[in-house]
């Protein structure tokens, strides 16, 4: 054997499963991936990923890791949490220990839309790990813009769902998922919850697509919405492929990519001299703040007090002052990406 090709063996048992192959392996190894977001799902994904040999993976992640996340981010340990490691650079550091053979590119950064086809031009295939529906959003208007397939995954509480998008052949996330529920409306992960089992079982469903997709069995690629729910033992798949054109898509259809050219998201801001960052969201729809000082039962520190005009709390240390248009005043910080890490978490979008 020749000194400068990397043995197989490593992944001798993935090749002896019939829908690989050798030659399955050699386009795994000579495949890149885009992973938005290194957090729950994203750990999986990228360990999956980095295990089974894609050559290049890219991981982008904005936020640093902290003791809460260990229940279910499997790649960061004890010592990150110690070192301040920003998640991206963390699981670089231990995605190369288990396979150093693989190209590991960390981004920080938060992913808008200023920067997302940056990250998705110069890939075959982008999975999402994100936790929020801005993000999901902005992936879906790049991938079908640049014609590249993607893994949608969710999961909260025992329920996750996901489906996969091939532009062009199956509907996009935007046929079936029209606008995101509009802040306050969504649970998140600080206010239901999150069992670590169901986050495996979608990361593990979004990994076997992208092995499909990238050795070339778009025959087997799953079709339909899938939605399991670990702790009621429900498993569902829903009939989606007849939205494709039946809908008129502003995305896929209109080809009218309002995420991605900036029409629709977050708009945010740091308030100078005020220690304060403010988080504003391009909702169409009106915050309701009974339903979110229900999600934050249990969760603020203190009172959860509203009038019609404004509503106010403290969560995660921080003072959330939050208006009916969804925008919000995130005290005890001046950092623009930790206030919308912040606002995903206790508002959510
Ligand atoms: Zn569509």
């Amino acid at each position: 054997m020749s000194t400068d090709t990397p043995s197989l063996e490593r992944y001798s048992r993935q090749m002896r499963f019939h829908g690989v192959g050798e030659a399955g392996q050699k386009k795994l190894l000579a495949s890149r991936v885009t992973l938005c977001g290194c957090g729950a799902l994203g750990t999986v994904l990228a360990n999956s990923l980095v295990r089974a040999g894609i050559g290049f993976v890219r991981i982008i992640d904005r936020d640093f890791i902290e003791t809460h996340n260990l229940q279910r981010q499997v790649l960061f340990d004890e010592d990150d949490v110690a070192a301040n490691l920003p998640k991206a650079e963390a699981a670089a550091r231990k995605l190369r220990r288990i396979n150093s053979e693989i190209a590991i590119d960390s981004v920080v950064a938060d992913i808008d839309h200023t920067n997302i086809l940056d990250f998705v031009k110069d890939v075959d295939l982008v999975l999402d790990g994100t936790d929020n529906f801005e993000v999901r959003y902005l992936v879906n208007d790049a991938a079908i813009k640049l014609n590249k397939p993607w893994v949608y995954g969710g999961a909260i509480g025992s329920v996750g769902q996901t489906m996969t998008i091939l532009p062009g052949q199956t509907p996009c996330l935007r046929c079936v998922v029209e606008t995101s529920p509009p802040p306050g409306m969504a649970a998140t992960c600080e206010t239901a919850g999150v069992l670590a089992p169901t986050i495996n079982v979608i990361a593990s469903l979004q990994s076997t697509e992208a092995i499909k997709i990238l050795t070339g069995h778009l025959e087997t690629v799953n079709r339909d919405l899938v939605y399991v729910d670990v702790w009621d033992n429900e498993f569902r798949r829903f009939k989606i492929s007849k939205l494709k054109d039946k809908v008129d898509c502003p995305c896929c259809t209109q080809r009218n990519f309002e995420w991605l050219d900036g029409k629709m998201g977050a708009h945010t801001t740091s308030l100078c001299g005020r220690n304060a960052v403010q988080v504003a969201h391009r909702s169409a729809s009106q915050l309701s703040f009974a339903s979110l000082a229900e999600t934050l039962r249990g969760v603020a520190q203190g009172q959860v007090s509203h009038n019609q005009f404004m509503m106010r709390f403290t969560a995660g240390g921080h003072e959330f002052t939050v208006f009916p248009d969804g925008r919000a005043i995130i005290k005890g910080t001046n950092d623009i990406d930790r206030a919308k890490t912040l606002y995903a978490q206790y508002i959510g979008y």
